[in-house]
């Protein structure tokens, strides 16, 4: 699933590509992919800014309304591509040659909506989404992190609680802070939460670099691949060595998500 280093590479390659842009004609292939579809008038409207919020991508339009996208697990948007069964919403823009925007998705949990501009706030608030990752201050994070008593890894995960973040992230975070994943978050010391709080900025920023992770679906609007995998030290990485102490990366399953670790140094 895109986790925001993913979903920012794509933001970046939506700026790069239709900002200021028109918008001249849709098709859809598959309508229930927009949320109250018969009210999803964008046709003749300019993109005046793309942002992101966590995973949810915003495209700002002339009219004063957004188009909402969530590209949940598979998801993708892509530039010029030829269609298949998978590809459900078409896009097309003017400019000096006709430019395509194509929304493709195999398991089809990803969403579109259209909202007013001055709506983004309430929308986020209504769904209880956190700040992001990327912007939220220490003290909101803390209270939020060990405000419960459950496991760190679960906490981590919730968008109420930190907005952006998925099991790759998380696994990659908790490695770098030497925490467990089934520490009980209100257990952790001030000490430790700003260890994580560090890490998490520190591994999201080094992945947008790196483009994000891909492990199967994940792609950017030139159908290229991250590199970020390459750098990854504990996700994925069973039986390999922890890039701490060198004792064997293992996994378990840990609130029905495949949790990778190392036993030794993640206390
Ligand atoms: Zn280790």
């Amino acid at each position: 699933m895109p986790e925001l280093p993913e979903v920012d590479t794509v933001v970046s390659g939506l700026k790069h590509n239709f900002l200021d842009k028109k918008i001249i004609d849709l098709k859809v292939y598959w309508p229930n992919i927009i949320k109250n579809y018969q009210d999803f008038k964008i046709k003749g409207e300019v993109i005046t800014d793309v942002k992101r919020h966590g995973k949810y991508i915003f495209l700002i339009l002339s009219n004063n309304k957004t188009i909402v996208i969530h590209l949940r697990m598979t998801g993708q948007l892509l530039k010029d591509v030829a269609l298949d069964k998978h590809c459900h919403l078409e896009f097309f823009f003017q400019n000096l040659e006709i430019l395509r925007l194509v929304y493709r998705d195999i398991r089809k949990f990803g969403g579109f909506e259209l909202i007013a501009t001055d709506e983004i706030g309430r929308y986020l608030r209504d769904k209880k989404i956190a700040s992001d990752a990327l912007s939220i201050q220490f003290n909101e994070f803390y209270r939020h992190l060990t405000s419960k008593n459950i496991i760190v890894k679960q906490v981590l995960l919730d968008q109420k609680v930190v907005a952006g973040l998925g099991n790759i992230y998380v696994d990659e975070i908790l490695n770098r802070s030497f925490l467990s994943p089934s520490r009980i978050a209100n257990s952790l010391t001030k000490e430790e939460a700003e260890t994580i709080f560090i890490m998490m900025k520190e591994v999201l920023i080094a992945s947008i670099k790196m483009r994000g992770t891909t492990f199967s679906d994940y792609v950017d609007l030139d159908n290229k691949k991250g590199r970020f995998q390459g750098f990854l030290r504990a996700y994925n990485q069973e039986g390999k060595k922890c890039f701490n102490c060198g004792n064997t990366i293992k996994k378990m399953k840990l609130v029905g998500r495949g949790t990778y670790y190392c036993d030794n140094c993640q206390v």
